[in-house]
């Protein structure tokens, strides 16, 4: 393996993990696409589970104060009749306090119905909504279905493919060269850098004159002092390349 050799190498290797990266990029965001409209499909589900439940639980609350109003119906109408027997101006009074406290009860619980009707109405109006609005989303998801999933797989076949591309690469490579490599990828996102007029291309950074002088003889990669990405001299577009030194 020429040092030459290896520079080919290293260059296709960052060109390929820069594409994965890209790919992998994508397989994300339309996985995080998809998560989040289906987490928008589930909480409106949960929310009308909620509105079911209260309205379920209001209308239990107005069948029983319908119950009463009816009981307190028919003890009106007792005490009506009790009244209209009274005798003396003692039990008129009683009897009259009795009636005038029932009708008001009876006022009372007509009251909570009619406030139960509407707050019932009201939820049962927003129930509708939700329930459009998750429908909605339901069809768009499974009208996208198809699409999603089969850009999902096409970009899936693309890592693998890439990934192939990779492995071969990666055998042209000295391993010693390779762990580094993989060591800076991690760290820095890019790996490889190289130098034609003493900086980084990747850092900008000057290098020293003995780095710079020891790179343009071509015969080992060095590692850049500010950014540890491994460089390696590239002579400026026309400069003679006949001064390919032979790497172990
Ligand atoms: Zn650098």
């Amino acid at each position: 393996m020429t040092i030459h050799e290896q520079v080919v190498a290293l260059e296709s290797l960052g060109a390929t993990d820069a594409e994965l990266k890209e790919l992998n990029d994508a397989l994300a965001s339309e996985r995080a696409a998809l998560e989040r409209k289906r987490g928008i499909l589930s909480e409106l589900q949960e929310k009308l589970d909620r509105s079911r439940a209260s309205s379920d639980e209001m209308e239990h609350t107005r069948g029983e104060l319908m119950l009463e109003l009816r009981q307190l119906g028919v003890q009106l109408d007792k005490s009506r009749e009790k009244l209209s027997r009274c005798r003396t101006e003692r039990e008129v009074n009683a009897a009259q306090r009795e009636v005038e406290e029932l009708r008001k009860l009876y006022r009372d619980r007509e009251l909570e119905i009619q406030r139960l009707s509407e707050l019932g109405q009201q939820a049962r109006g927003e129930m509708a909504q939700t329930q459009t609005e998750a429908a909605e989303i339901d069809a768009e998801l499974a009208q996208n279905e198809g699409q999603v999933a089969s850009r999902l797989t096409s970009l899936e076949r693309d890592v693998a493919a890439k990934l192939k591309e990779r492995e071969a690469l990666v055998t042209r490579l000295k391993p010693q060269l390779y762990r580094r490599y993989e060591m800076i990828l991690k760290r820095r996102g890019t790996a490889v850098a190289h130098t034609t007029d003493g900086t980084c291309s990747a850092c900008h950074m000057m290098l020293s004159p003995m780095v710079f002088q020891q790179l343009m003889r071509r015969d080992d990669f060095s590692q850049c002092p500010s950014c540890n990405r491994i460089i390696y001299y590239k002579p400026a577009p026309g400069e003679a390349e006949d001064s390919q030194a032979s790497g172990a």
